[in-house]
């Protein structure tokens, strides 16, 4: 492997010309536990693979010198990809399980889920390479969420049994422990069960409880059966709200989000493509879009 000095003098003269951003790059490149990853893998590792992976490396130096890096209980690690450096958020068990014993259930309301999803922890979800860019995503989110609580959410799509349900239960733990308010419901039964609301008045509480919940979690979108009152009323007024107030919200479903929009458009009794197309917009504006694949674990 190069010295550090030859590192320095290959990138870009161009910047490297520029007195303080040589100095960032010394630096960065000296930071001990980056020196100790390229020491590592230094018979892989090219001068050239660190000009590409070098806003890795960036983020990974900020993430470490920052105040309190594990607040979320989370820590970036670096590992080879491929022929670049790549940067992952990997949990910090005792951190987690200490916010988690104190915070969890009485942060995330399930509604129509079973309890047991209260139990489930990402740091025992296995990553698979078929789920590796959900777990990458929910771990930047959460790694992320104490700086920035308005981020925007994802939308894990993908077919029955890969573990969608699974992987939002662990994001919603997570951010529970942090003692932020989650409410993570399964829309189909939620839409069924809408009319039980009508006898006490309660719809309204209820339709502000899970609009304003600081995070959003709605499982299996697409499974539900829709009126029109129902779409634009309640799950357009959700989602509307939510947009307005930025508060990061996450879906489940069996349909990819370009499909999503066919199932919103035919509600009990009509077809209304202009209000699909507006409530599929909320959701996309909500939500960035991510494919979970694999067996289906269900037997
Ligand atoms: P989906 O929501 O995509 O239909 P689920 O999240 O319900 O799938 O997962 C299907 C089954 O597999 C569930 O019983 C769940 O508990 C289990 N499961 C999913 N992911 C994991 C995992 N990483 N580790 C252990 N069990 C898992
Ligand atoms: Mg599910």
């Amino acid at each position: 492997m190069q010295s550090i000095g030859d590192i320095i003098n290959n990138l870009n003269p161009e910047i490297a010309k520029k007195h303080n951003l040589e100095q960032i790059y010394q630096q960065v490149l000296a930071d001990e536990s980056i020196q100790q990853f390229l020491n590592q893998h230094k018979d892989q590792i090219t001068s050239e693979m660190i000009k590409k992976s070098w806003s890795n490396l960036y983020e990974y130096y900020s993430a470490q010198h920052k105040q309190d890096p594990v607040t979320a209980g989370y820590r970036p690690e670096l590992f080879l990809n491929h022929h670049a450096i790549d940067l992952r958020y990997v949990p910090d068990e005792s951190k987690i399980e200490q916010n988690l014993r104190a915070n969890t259930k009485k942060h995330l309301h399930l509604i129509n889920l079973p309890q047991t999803l209260h139990d489930v922890r990402l740091s025992q979800a296995d990553a698979t390479s078929e789920r590796s860019s959900a777990l990458t995503a929910i771990g930047k989110f959460l790694a992320a969420y104490p700086q920035n609580p308005h981020q925007k959410g994802l939308y894990l799509s993908g077919s029955f049994g890969v573990g969608k349900t699974y992987l939002l239960a662990g994001l919603a733990n997570q951010v529970a422990a942090m003692g932020k308010q989650v409410v993570f419901l399964h829309v189909p039964t939620f839409i069924a069960g809408l009319s039980s609301h009508f006898e006490d008045n309660s719809l309204q509480k209820e339709i502000d409880r899970v609009s304003q919940a600081d995070v959003l979690l709605l499982d299996d979108i697409g499974a539900e059966t829709l009126s029109q009152w129902s779409r634009d009323d309640v799950l357009g007024v959700i989602l509307q709200a939510r947009m307005d107030n930025v508060l990061p919200t996450f879906f489940s479903s069996n349909f990819a989000m370009a499909d999503l929009e066919e199932h919103f458009k035919e509600t009990k009794n009509a077809i209304d493509p202009i209000k699909a197309k507006r409530l599929m917009e909320r959701v996309r504006t909500l939500a960035k879009e991510v494919v979970v694949a694999g067996p289906n674990r269900r037997h």
